[in-house]
């Protein structure tokens, strides 16, 4: 038995120490377009070689990882940064903004055409949710609207941005698109049709108990609500969520529900 223990705690030790090493993850998708991703906030970071240098959509790695993303983006391409984008204004996304900036990158806050990417603007996650494509790997990066790794956060929006977002995303690029979340493993459209259906069934299921006079304590127990946040937990995580993760969402679904109701 202490030998198991011994044994275990040191699997654990080599572990962390090889996600310490690599605390950046390299995906490559096209000969252009590379998804990087830091382990503390598993913010996906879109790293696109365009014809005018470099482009870095949301580059938050964590704070101790931002020279880790330096050496990262350097063993890709010999080049520096040329522009900074970002899927919307929360600081998981933006915190590596000013590390790049003094690099000589710069900050592109409004519309713009950069090559094989474009932009366009939809209210969901937050009043202004900036998704890009890119034409030559087909990839559509949608921030925050549409989550692999967590629930649904539709709360600028509310039921109508959210719609209206999925659907301005399902416009862009074509079936074999790839989407790519702002947190969790890239996806596709079909997995983003999924996640529509699942976060309408989800708001139907609280505002249905919610009407019924049911308070939040009782909403968070009720076994149907815990099979349809399940839907969501896309990697069979136990537990998906922190008790008071599932509160929230909770509370923050019905405040949704009311101000439609007030409009
Ligand atoms: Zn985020």
């Amino acid at each position: 038995m202490k030998g198991f223990i011994i044994l275990t705690s040191t699997l654990f030790l080599l572990t962390s120490s090889i996600a310490l090493s690599s605390s950046v993850s390299v995906q490559k998708v096209s000969e252009h377009l590379h998804i990087l991703s830091g382990k503390e906030y598993g913010t996906n970071i879109g790293l696109v070689s365009t014809k005018y240098g470099l482009v870095l959509i949301d580059p938050m790695p964590g704070n101790n990882q931002l020279s880790t993303l330096d050496e990262t983006i350097r063993s890709i391409y010999d080049k520096p940064i040329s522009f900074i984008l970002n899927t919307h204004a929360h600081s998981d996304h933006t915190g590596g903004n000013a590390h790049f900036e003094k690099q000589g990158g710069k900050l592109i806050e409004s519309s713009f055409n950069l090559d094989d990417l474009t932009h366009i603007k939809v209210k969901s996650h937050t009043t202004i949710d900036n998704i890009y494509y890119h034409k030559e790997s087909n990839s559509i990066f949608v921030g925050d609207v549409f989550d692999t790794s967590w629930h649904p956060t539709f709360y600028a929006g509310g039921i109508k941005g959210f719609n209206e977002a999925i659907e301005a995303i399902l416009n862009l690029g074509d079936d074999q698109s790839l989407v790519i979340p702002g947190h969790g493993a890239p996806a596709n459209k079909p997995s983003l049709l999924e996640f529509r259906k699942n976060t309408f069934t989800w708001i139907h299921k609280i505002q249905e108990l919610y009407q019924k006079g049911l308070g939040v304590e009782q909403i968070m127990i009720d076994a149907q609500v815990k099979d349809i946040l399940e839907k969501f937990n896309i990697n069979n995580k136990p537990p998906f969520l922190p008790q008071k993760a599932h509160k929230k969402f909770i509370e923050k679904t019905i405040s949704v529900i009311n101000e439609e109701n007030n409009r």
